[in-house]
């Protein structure tokens, strides 16, 4: 059975309303060719509504970030999923490395936010990857299955079957270094065979894209990858003949 690849392209905080308008312009006119790619776009939160609104029915759009409550309250500054939800989003990037380190999203915080995406009906794209450090040190697959179990501990796999895992080795991530094929393969497999441990139906629905200086030019080799379902994009992403060379490099692969 032919997979449908995801692209997803991670805006992070760039941008401002006239580019991110002509952005989305240049991605919407380039996806009549690219039928067998779901792509979607996650802006910076205060243009997700108008991102929604101009988007082509083909253009998915999600948000970087999601409260870890599930109701709406005396929370400055959160934003519930319902209203994501609400104004157009149909995804939400959850437990990014950047928000790890720098915001202070835990696993436990991390699991939170993936059942507040279920709840509101948003499809959660867990984050997942080692540090530099990490890898050198041989705990790869210690640190992903650490974040993965945090999520199965706290959302019942039935409840887990529009999840998305992205696999961003944090050393990887605006770095301009790409995993190998063979070593993002080998990653995307030890996530699948987690996933199996748990739930073999699961394992085997559940898509499993791949994050980490994802350029036109690399992007064939990786979506190659028998485990790889597709890509999450960050620098290549705000550039509309970037992005939409690495969804065709998908596209390819697809057929
Ligand atoms: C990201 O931000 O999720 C990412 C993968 O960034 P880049 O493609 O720039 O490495």
């Amino acid at each position: 059975m032919a997979r449908q690849y995801l692209v997803a392209g991670n805006w992070k905080m760039y941008g401002h309303r006239a580019s991110i308008e002509a952005l989305v312009k240049g991605i919407n006119a380039g996806l009549s060719s690219l039928p067998k790619v779901q792509v979607l776009v996650c802006p910076p939160a205060p243009y997700l509504a108008e991102v929604a609104h101009s988007a082509g029915v083909n253009l998915a759009v999600g948000a970087q970030n999601i409260a870890a409550q599930e109701q709406e309250g005396a929370l400055t500054g959160e934003v519930l999923g319902a209203m994501l939800k609400e104004v157009g989003c149909s995804h939400v990037i959850v437990g990014h490395s950047e928000r790890r380190a720098l915001f202070g999203d835990s696993d436990a915080i991390v699991a939170q936010k993936v059942r507040a995406a279920l709840i509101a009906g948003l499809v959660p794209i867990l984050c997942v990857g080692e540090t530099l450090a990490e890898r050198e040190g041989g705990q790869t697959e210690e640190v992903i299955a650490r974040q993965l179990d945090a999520v199965f501990a706290l959302s019942p796999t039935a409840s887990l079957h529009k999840l998305v895992i992205a696999y961003e080795p944090v050393w990887a991530i605006g770095t301009g270094k790409t995993a190998t094929p063979e070593q993002a393969q080998a990653v995307h497999q030890f996530i699948r065979g987690r996933i199996a441990a748990v739930d073999a139906k699961l394992a085997g629905s559940t898509r499993l894209l791949y994050g980490g200086s994802v350029k036109p030019d690399n992007a064939a080799l990786i979506f190659g990858q028998p485990d790889v379902d597709g890509g999450l994009i960050g620098g290549a992403s705000l550039k509309a003949a970037d992005f939409l060379a690495i969804c065709t490099a998908a596209q390819l692969q697809a057929v």
